[in-house]
Formats: C-alpha cells, sequence, structure tokens
C-alpha cells in the first residue's frame, strides 16, 4: 500500500522479543484455533508464529482480489506441514492468528493457503515468540478490503 507514495514500508510499530513458548499440539487439535486458545489463555496479544509438523486435513483460503473474497480449499488428506508462518496481532479485542502454511503430500508436491479453522492437527511442534510492544489491532482497510493492522 502506498500510503507516503513511495511504496515503502510504512507506519510502522516497534517491538522487542519477549517470552517464547516452544510446544507440541495434541492429536485433533485445531492449527488456527489452537494458537488463538493458547494465546488467550496466556493474555499474549503480539506475536511472530512458527508451526512445523503434519495434519490429517487442511482447510486453507485465497483471497480473490478482483472480488474481494476468500475462496476456500479443503485438502482432505494427510500431509506434512512444511512451513507455517505467521502473527498474532488484536482483532475486537481478541488475539487473531494470521497463519499461512505450504503442505507437502505423499508425492512431495505442495500446496497452501492462508490457513482456516478445519485444520486439523496430527502432529505439530509450535514456536510463539512473543513481541513486547504497542497492541497491534486489525480494522477494515478499504484498499484492500482485508481486516489489516491499524498503524
Ligand atoms: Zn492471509
Amino acid at each position: 500500500m502506498k500510503k507516503d507514495g513511495k511504496g515503502s514500508i510504512v507506519n510502522t510499530n516497534e517491538y522487542q522479543i519477549g517470552k517464547t513458548h516452544m510446544g507440541c499440539f495434541d492429536t485433533g487439535e485445531d492449527l488456527l484455533e489452537g494458537i488463538e486458545r493458547f494465546a488467550a489463555d496466556r493474555n499474549i496479544r503480539v506475536a511472530r508464529i512458527t508451526v512445523i509438523g503434519a495434519v490429517r486435513t487442511a482447510v486453507v483460503a485465497y483471497y480473490d482480489q478482483t472480488v474481494r473474497e476468500y475462496q476456500e480449499v479443503t485438502f482432505g488428506e494427510p500431509m506434512e506441514i512444511l512451513g507455517c508462518l505467521g502473527n498474532l496481532s488484536l482483532k475486537e479485542g481478541k488475539p487473531i492468528a494470521h497463519l499461512h502454511a505450504v503442505f507437502g503430500d505423499s508425492q512431495g508436491q505442495t500446496r497452501g493457503g492462508h490457513v482456516r479453522p478445519g485444520t486439523d492437527v496430527f502432529f505439530a511442534e509450535v514456536i510463539i515468540e512473543e513481541l513486547e510492544g504497542p497492541e497491534l489491532h486489525r480494522g477494515y482497510d478499504p484498499v484492500t478490503g482485508l481486516p489489516a493492522w491499524e498503524l
């Protein structure tokens, strides 16, 4: 987004790296909701998230920039979580995880997208790095139609 006409990263917040949580998911946990529940229980409000492991099924979305809607896709098969990156911020006062993941199937083919509820964890290791600094809230961005950070 070119808020200053230069196309650069603007309106940044600054954070210090705080406590790091490392743990394993229970089998059957929901990847997105499990992280959000963990954050809510421990009052984690801003964080960086990394996950690797495996899922029994995955639900992701692709944001159609023309119609400004997410198109949901379900991959109903066991796959590796090759990489899952994301962050945690606040939306309407609650910690919301924004996660993107690349999954690998039995043939080594990859698929992925914006992680949605319904992604069923078989096994996963998660690292949540708390960030200490200003609260970071999501609101509606009229340029993209997305719930962007309000900086
Ligand atoms: Zn996304």
